[in-house]
């Protein structure tokens, strides 16, 4: 079966996640947050309180079962069968997803359930390594960018409408590092795909940024 697939990339509030679920929604595809898979998996560390070790994280790996579904066109995480969609967004769920990902074991378990996801259903797909990794032959790739003090405050207003009460300076300090580790790691690091688009989305609206991929899709299958 021939699927199509838009790949998204780009660092910590980019925008990725509002503008794939936006773009999934006008091209009726499936929209996957692959950065929601990495925080159920921290959650699991959490939770279960794995040190951040990779000997220890490779006996674990295949402890850890996470399946996606979707009630109302809205992508549920469930980590060993509980539906953790809800507890994955805090501050410490972001940092133990991103302090897990560096691990390829957990890279690989995760990178197979995106590639069967996007091999089954046309998809646009969010993350870190998506057009340079899951899916090199990805129908369309954009590397979404904006800059830092208005990725931290988009992260910090999403946050607030979410009811988790943090102040703008810390989510800078903590993008920072997140997407230093993200494009430091050894194995598929974040970076822009070479025949990627890179979109600057600091002064884009929403339906902006929207237009223009589906615009881009478009052309491209054309
Ligand atoms: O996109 P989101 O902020 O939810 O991702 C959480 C963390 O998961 C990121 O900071 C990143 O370290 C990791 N991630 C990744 N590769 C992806 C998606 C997310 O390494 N494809």
């Amino acid at each position: 079966m021939t699927t199509f697939s838009v790949a998204i990339d780009g660092p910590a509030g980019a925008g990725k996640s509002t503008i794939a679920k936006m773009v999934s929604r006008r091209l009726n595809f499936i929209y996957v947050d692959t950065g929601a898979m990495y925080r159920a998996f921290g959650l699991y560390c959490v939770d279960n309180n794995i040190p951040l070790d990779e000997e220890r994280i490779k006996n674990i790996v295949d402890d850890v079962i996470i399946t996606i579904e979707y009630f109302d066109n809205e992508q549920q995480v469930l980590l060993n069968g509980k539906n953790v969609t809800v507890f994955i967004r805090s501050s410490e769920a972001s940092s133990m997803a991103s302090a897990v990902s560096v691990f390829k074991c957990v890279r690989l378990k995760l990178i197979e359930l995106q590639r069967k996801l996007a091999s089954q259903t046309n998809v646009v797909m969010d993350g870190r390594d998506i057009g340079t990794f899951v899916l090199p032959h990805a129908n369309l790739k954009i590397y979404l960018n904006a800059s830092i003090e208005i990725r931290a405050s988009r992260r910090c207003k999403e946050l607030h409408e979410k009811g988790i009460e943090t102040d703008v300076a810390s989510i800078k300090e903590e993008i920072i590092e997140r997407d230093g580790r993200d494009m430091n790691r050894e194995f598929a690091p974040l970076r822009k795909a070479d025949n990627a688009i890179e979109l600057d989305t600091s002064n884009m609206s929403i339906s902006q940024v929207t237009e223009e991929i589906v615009r881009l899709f478009e052309e491209k299958v054309k």
